[in-house]
């Protein structure tokens, strides 16, 4: 196969403007990266996050997409770990320097000089994209590649949000009914907790869909459930939702924000923390994490639900994910393979 110098992505220029379809020259791999056809690229609450300027710095022009599902079409010279025709995945995690005291004690997630997919580095919004060999994954048999994408953001970081709730006890809350919760929901169940499930008042739509999935409750996120909760995981980035899930967690609760960015968290009184509850954040993932997680996956079995997009609608995917028109995760797909 011959391989063209252009190729096609959708390029943000500056935050705050949409996504441009543009022809750019394909990128070289260099030692330790692998250069991979994107077939599809899950679309995060993220990405979004980037393109409104909510989170600093980006590289600029950049192409997004931190979900990235690809066959290795060239490799790197010092690469061992994938050859041509591998199928992999790419996820946010894109390099860590490995000598900072966070990296030296096993919480790579927290590198003091990280590189993001799709952030400060390209991602997958695109025909081609490189990877380092060293943080991208195999991926298991029994998905097709948009089912797989959203396994490597909304998958892994819903798995580490869920690693740090689950010890809490078995009534788990989970706010913010979108990609990462519809994986996280099944691992839970799989491991015997009860969900339940919190949405937009007046989103009856996922909140059904939570049901289907098997949430013992659903309602909105200004009810309390019938039962006070353990865990909570906040995946939807409103500040208000830390107080609302604290005033439904029984004494010694945890609280996990699982995304990014948030707005601000208003005041709360001191009593709903007390009683021993928690309210952490969860930053990243380690490959560790992503390791675990997608050998668990297929185990459950994990199923993800996708609403597909050709590349050139990047646009509209994320202002469907925007306004809450997407149920499950939507995916980018490259002409002719999903
Ligand atoms: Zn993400
Ligand atoms: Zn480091």
């Amino acid at each position: 196969m011959t391989k063209p110098k252009t190729m096609r992505a959708m390029v943000l220029e500056q935050p705050g403007r949409p996504l441009k379809w543009l022809e750019v020259p394909i990128p070289q791999p260099g030692p330790e990266q692998v250069l991979i056809r994107v077939h599809a690229c899950g679309v995060c609450r993220t990405d979004l996050h980037v393109v409104d300027g909510d989170l600093p710095h980006p590289k600029l022009p950049l192409i997004l997409g931190h979900e990235i599902v690809g066959t290795v079409v060239e490799t790197g010279s010092r690469v061992r770990q994938f050859q041509v025709g591998q199928r992999l995945g790419v996820p946010w995690l894109g390099y860590t320097d490995g000598t900072c005291r966070y990296c030296r004690r096993g919480q790579e997630n927290l590198c003091d000089n990280p590189r993001f997919t799709g952030y400060t580095l390209d991602g997958g919004y695109a025909e081609y994209a490189v990877a380092d060999q060293r943080y991208s994954f195999p991926l298991p048999p029994g998905y097709t590649d948009a089912e797989a994408a959203p396994l490597l953001c909304a998958g892994l970081i819903g798995y580490r949000s869920y690693r740090m709730a689950k010890e809490a006890g078995a009534r788990l809350g989970i706010y913010g009914f979108g990609a990462a919760a519809h994986i996280t929901i099944q691992i839970a169940l799989f491991q015997g907790k009860q969900v339940y499930a919190f949405t937009r008042a007046g989103d009856t739509e996922s909140q059904e869909f939570a049901r289907r999935l098997g949430a013992v409750w659903a309602g909105s996120s200004d009810e309390l459930p019938p039962e006070e909760l353990d865990a909570a995981i906040i995946f939807a980035p409103v500040g208000p939702l830390i107080p609302a899930a604290l005033r439904a967690s029984a004494k010694g609760g945890v609280v996990v924000s699982g995304g990014i960015h948030m707005s601000d968290i208003p005041a709360f009184p001191y009593d709903i923390l007390w009683g021993e509850r928690v309210v952490r954040s969860v930053a990243n993932l380690t490959r560790a994490d992503g390791e675990e997680f997608l050998e668990i996956a297929p185990r459950v079995p994990v199923k993800t639900e996708v609403q597909t997009f050709p590349l050139e609608a990047a646009n509209e995917a994320l202002e469907r994910l925007r306004h809450g028109q997407i149920q499950g995760a939507a995916v980018l797909v490259t002409e002719g393979k999903q």
